[in-house]
């Protein structure tokens, strides 16, 4: 049987004035994540899982923070080119688990909708995407609120 599995990780700065989107959700909070993109931590540690999996390389490489293309992008377009990356090479996506590691906010109200989102572009139904969330019990710069970080893990099958 042809699985393949990958890992990915990602982690932004926040600082006031920007805008939080996790998981291709908006969510209200005084501060947001610092990035080219919009900084989506969990939608590019999924990237980074799936492109793992497929040996594809990574974000950088495919969508680098050089390129005025991805400048503010909405990184539900990149996992939506990632998933067809993925399908190129004849895979498809068995199931997504992840991780975000944050202080403030709470993230729980907003999972379902994060559920939803992922689930819709990696063709997969809300039970095959886990988002699961920890704080750091205030240690390190998560626990500063400095800044968030995300893993995931992605199985793939092959197609043919
Ligand atoms: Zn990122």
């Amino acid at each position: 049987m042809g699985y393949r599995i990958g890992t990915g990780v990602d982690f932004h700065q926040l600082a006031e004035g920007r805008d939080l989107w996790i998981g291709g959700v908006k969510i209200p909070f005084h501060k947001g994540s610092v990035g080219h993109s919009d900084a989506d931590v969990l939608l590019h540690a999924i990237c980074d899982a799936l492109l793992g999996a497929a040996s594809l390389g990574d974000i950088g490489e495919h969508f680098p923070d050089t390129d005025n293309t991805y400048k503010n992008i909405d990184s539900k377009i990149l996992l939506r080119k990632t998933v067809e990356l993925i399908r190129g090479k004849s895979y498809a996506i068995v199931n997504i688990d992840s991780t975000l590691c944050l202080q403030e906010p709470r993230i729980r109200p907003y999972v379902s909708q994060m559920q939803e989102v992922i689930a819709e572009i990696s063709g997969l139904s809300v039970d095959d995407v886990s988002i699961k969330a920890t704080t750091t019990e205030k240690m390190g710069f998560v626990g500063r609120q400095e800044g968030l970080m995300a893993y995931a893990t992605v199985l793939l099958e092959r197609t043919v």
